[in-house]
Parts: structure tokens; sequence; C-alpha cells
């Protein structure tokens, strides 16, 4: 794999080791159903030949993932090794719990981890053992024990998160469910919500898992609220994503992990290749309808799957305008005039009235992000597909300057 210089650096790269699509559990989206030769079973050697090939260009941050990484016979080693290694700033481990759920096994993952490098992110698919077995499809008892692990990795004092898919089975306990997280785990940093992707069970239970997102909206909205409000870290996942309509004026929980997947993330590698970001970005497509051409967040938001809307054409599609957008609207001539005005949290609107306006997403230093539109000016239009500017600051490049890199950003 080859790492491009500007993923490089403290905060740069990511990359996904897949160590194999086996898993414990048969979820009823599972993408890696039918996986099992695009992602054989890596041995330690394998892995750790990997790791080390993204190490020595100055890779940082590992993701371990599968299938469940957790039941590969030499994970505990896999892992010590990687660990072992001074390079290696921080190891998170995609899982569904179930193995971690028991103790021992848990404590000899933790034991190798003296440096805490170690960050959990589990899956958990309703709010009760009924409804996420039913989904998940393991063993009884599979839910208990995924609970048990959440909590031993809180305890232990690891980052912890933990991630949903919606489907037509789960939708409507969405807030029942950011409730039980509360209450069950606190200290809990991150809750993620995603869509399925029609890959392997997906594909095979598609008639009875795909949900709309006007169905999804009004759930999945309060459930986000209540997250954030009792301080926790809630976004939609920025693999699986959410179209930004869905969102009404929570759209930063979608567009900064996008943000960050698209300055961090590498791919995924497995034994002898590399699925880049833009080779997931075709193999895993996206649409925008008709009406987002007219949408203001055009330049902010990927669209809906092609497969959500092979299924459901442009439901839930609605374009969002200056007069109809929840969140906060900042207006002036230039983007140094209004980045002291921007809203630190949120997605801001840049309404600019300047010749010199460059629609597109940007992110201010701060952690401030904002969508330029130029007033009057059909929004949307400049890009369908852009990627988010980094670290750009009004003052740090001149109008040509930018316009320049955000060329380069929509080719890239
Ligand atoms: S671009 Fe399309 S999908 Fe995205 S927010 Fe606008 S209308 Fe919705």
């Amino acid at each position: 794999m080859k790492i491009s210089e500007e993923k490089k650096g403290d905060e740069g790269s990511m990359v996904s080791i897949n160590l194999g699509a086996f898993c414990n559990q048969n979820c009823v989206f599972c993408l890696a159903a039918d996986g099992k030769e695009a992602y054989p079973r890596l041995n330690a050697k394998e892995a750790r030949e990997i790791i080390n090939g993204y190490l020595d260009q100055g890779g940082k941050f590992l993701l371990l993932t599968g299938g469940e990484s957790t039941i590969h016979p030499d994970f505990v080693e896999i892992i010590g090794k990687t660990l072992e290694d001074p390079r290696v700033s921080s190891l998170n481990i995609m899982t569904n719990g179930v193995r971690l759920g028991d103790k021992d096994f848990f404590d000899a993952v933790i034991a190798v981890d003296p440096k805490k490098k170690i960050s959990f992110s589990f899956s958990l698919h309703g709010p009760n053992a009924e409804l996420a077995e039913s989904i998940t499809r393991g063993q009884k008892g599979d839910f208990e024990k995924t609970c048990a692990a959440m909590k031993y990795a809180i305890q232990s004092d690891r980052n912890v998160d933990v991630a949903i898919i919606i489907i037509e089975q789960n939708y409507r306990y969405l807030p029942e469910y950011a409730k039980f997280i509360i209450h069950e785990f606190p200290g809990i940093d991150g809750v993620s919500f995603g869509y399925p992707l029609l890959f392997g069970n997906a594909e095979i239970n598609k008639d009875s898992i795909y949900v709309k997102f006007s169905d999804i909206a009004p759930y999945l909205q309060e459930a986000l609220k209540i997250l954030l409000a009792a301080g926790i870290r809630a976004v939609t996942a920025a693999g699986a994503p959410v179209p930004l309509c869905v969102l009404s004026g929570i759209e930063d929980v979608s567009v900064r992990p996008l943000i960050e997947w698209q300055r961090r993330y590498i791919g995924t590698a497995t034994s002898g290749r590399l699925n880049t970001l833009k080779d997931e970005d075709e193999i895993i497509p996206k649409v925008k309808p008709e009406q987002c051409a007219g949408c203001a967040l055009n330049d902010a938001c990927v669209g809906v799957l092609k497969c959500y809307a092979d299924i459901f054409g442009s439901d839930g599609v609605v374009p969002v305008t200056v007069d109809n957008f929840r969140g906060p609207i900042v207006k002036g001539s230039t983007l140094s005039e209004c980045l002291p005005k921007l809203d630190q949290a949120k997605l801001n609107l840049i309404v600019l009235s300047g010749d010199d306006a460059v629609p597109g997403l940007y992110a201010f230093p701060e952690g401030k992000i904002g969508v330029v539109v130029r007033e009057g000016g059909e929004p949307g239009k400049s890009s369908v597909k852009s990627q988010p500017k980094a670290d750009e600051t009004p003052k740090s490049k001149t109008t040509k300057e930018r316009k320049t890199s955000a060329k380069r950003t929509r080719k890239s």
C-alpha cells in the first residue's frame, strides 16, 4: 500500500486491516457474508507483514476488522505484536463483542496493551436481547455478552464506541436504543448510526430489511438529539451514509465523520490487496437524485447509496434551501468576514455576496465547518461530489489558490 503525502502525519492516515470474513454471528445485513474469498483469513505472519508495510511508510493508526477479528485463533498474538511496535499510536478493534464478553479473554486482550492504545467499536443493533439477537442471528445470550464486553471496555478506561445499522426491524426503536445506551453504558464515548450496504446478506434479505429515509428520519433525529444532549458523540457512519436532508438542523453529525474519513482513511488491506477509499467509493456507489441540483448542501452531502435509489427512488430526499435550513446561516461578502461569526458545533450555511466566493464544503481551524453558497446563485451546481478542504482558512490562501485547491479536491 502507498500512503499519499497529504495523509501522513500525526493526525494522518488510518488503515483498516481485515483479518478475514469469518464470524460467530450471521447478521441479516452482513456484507461480509459472501466475502470469504475477497477477505480470506490472514495468518499472523501475513497480518504482521501488512501492518509493517503500513508502519514503514509512517502510518500510525490501525483499525482491525473482519468478519469478527476477535475469533481469529491468533488474535491476541497479532494485536500483542502490533502494540509492541512503538510506531503504532492507536489500534481500533471493530467487534461484535461476543468473545470479549468472556472476562478472561477480555483481560488477555487488555494485558497486551499496557499503553492503552486500543479502542473499541462494538456492534449492537437493538436495545434488548430479543430484537438484537433476531438481527445478529448468532447464539442466544450474545446480547448479554456484547453488553458485558462494552462494560469491561469502559471500565478498562479505553475509548468505546457502539455502532448500529438501521433496518426495518429496529428503526422505530432508535430513541429507546439511545436511552438504553445512556442508561446502561455511562462513560461511553460515541454512537454511530449506519445504513446497510447492498452486499452479502443485505442483498439476500433486501426485501425485508431496507427502510425509507422518510420513515427513519423522525426516529433517527430523536435518537441523535437524545445522545447529543447527554454529551455523547453521536454520528452517522461515513462509510454507510445518511443524506443531510434526513438530519435537518444536526447535519454536523454526518459532515464531521465524512471530513475525518476523507482526510485520513486510506482503505481496507487484506492478503495482497488494498481497497482504497476510491475503490470503496466505486464498490459502494452513491447517487444524487435530480432534486439535489437545487440543494444548498449539495457540496457537503454524498447523496444516497445507489442501492437505496434503486429500491426507493428519491424518497426522503428534500432539497435544503436558505429558507428551510435549520442550522446557523451566516451572511457576508467574504469568508474572512464570516469566520468569527460561525457556530463552532454546527454545520454553518455561509452565504457570500462577493464575486470570489468558491462554493463548497470548508473545514476551518477550531473545528468550525461550513458550506459556502453564492447569494442568489444556484446552489449545488458547482459540484456533484466535492470533498472537504482541510483546515483551509480564508486568510491562508489567495482566491486563486482556493479555486485551484477546490478543483484539485473535487478531482481526487
Ligand atoms: S444533496 Fe440531495 S441528498 Fe443531500 S441533502 Fe441535498 S437534497 Fe438531500
